[in-house]
């Protein structure tokens, strides 16, 4: 059974030419856009998937937003890390039910609902206080309340020190994550893992030094290619624009003593 749209929910309002736009449903209140106008009320108690017709007959498709639609559409604060590496992230990772995580830095948190919701209890720390309250606010907005209990952002810098034992994991998106190295070690489980995403290979490389002179081993960097394909009768064939580069996502198990 589908559940019914409610006022407070976030939707999605797909348009025609794949256009998106996300709104939160509320009684009484309008969405108005380029091609007219739809009352809330027309969708709330309606079923994600239907079809509405704006003030000025234009075609919109509802839907509630996926993981990577919230994401795209969130307000940020710091630049987010793009579906194609958070999805890679999490598996490298192994990211499971009530695994322990750290993460650092939380930024914009675009990263922290992908491991919330793979159901991980996140320990981040940011270093700006301003990003860490976006982060939850982003959080809550999409997970609810649920996953902010398992969501606990200290603002701290992570390069004097990790004050937390029996890490399974730990996630790095910063400009140093080898300096993270040494504290990692020190506060995860033999078995965890080290994943750290950084845009450019120097800094990969600069990790994968650090890790050499510690108890780390398996170690692996990769990037992510995704190129659309455009399908349409007999044009089929990849797009011709595509994101070229984001960033590598280099992978270090930690050894037993
Ligand atoms: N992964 C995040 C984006 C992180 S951007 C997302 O997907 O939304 C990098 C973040 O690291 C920034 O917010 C920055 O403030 C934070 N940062 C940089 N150095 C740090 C440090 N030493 N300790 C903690 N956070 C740090």
């Amino acid at each position: 059974m589908s559940r019914a749209l409610q006022a407070g929910e976030l939707v999605l309002l797909a348009d025609r030419k794949g256009r998106h736009y996300m709104v939160t449903l509320a009684e009484g209140r309008e969405f108005h856009f380029h091609a007219g106008s739809v009352d809330h009320d027309a969708l709330i108690g309606g079923t994600e998937g239907m079809q509405v017709r704006t003030s000025r007959n234009a075609e919109l498709t509802v839907w509630r937003p996926t993981l990577c639609d919230y994401v795209l559409k969130m307000p940020r604060g710091a630049q987010v890390v793009y579906p194609k590496d958070s999805a890679a992230i999490l598996m490298q990772a192994d990211v499971f039910p009530g695994a322990r995580v750290f993460e650092s830095g939380v930024g914009s948190g675009a990263l922290s609902l992908s491991l919330l919701r793979a159901g991980a209890e996140v320990l981040g720390y940011e270093i700006r206080e301003d990003f860490a309250q976006r982060a939850v606010e982003n959080v809550m907005g999409f997970l609810g309340s649920e996953a902010a209990d398992r969501f606990q952002v200290e603002v701290r810098d992570c390069y004097q020190g990790i004050d937390i034992d029996g890490l399974d994991r730990v996630v790095l998106d910063l400009p140093e994550p080898w300096q993270v190295v040494p504290h990692a070690a020190a506060s995860m489980l033999p078995g965890g893992i080290l994943v750290a995403y950084t845009p450019s290979i120097v800094q990969a490389v600069q990790l994968r030094e650090a890790c050499q002179s510690g108890p780390w081993a398996s170690a692996s960097t990769v990037e992510i290619l995704h190129r659309d394909w455009h399908i349409k009768g007999d044009a089929v064939r990849p797009e011709h624009r595509m994101v070229g580069h984001t960033g590598f996502v280099t992978t270090a198990r930690r050894l037993a003593d």
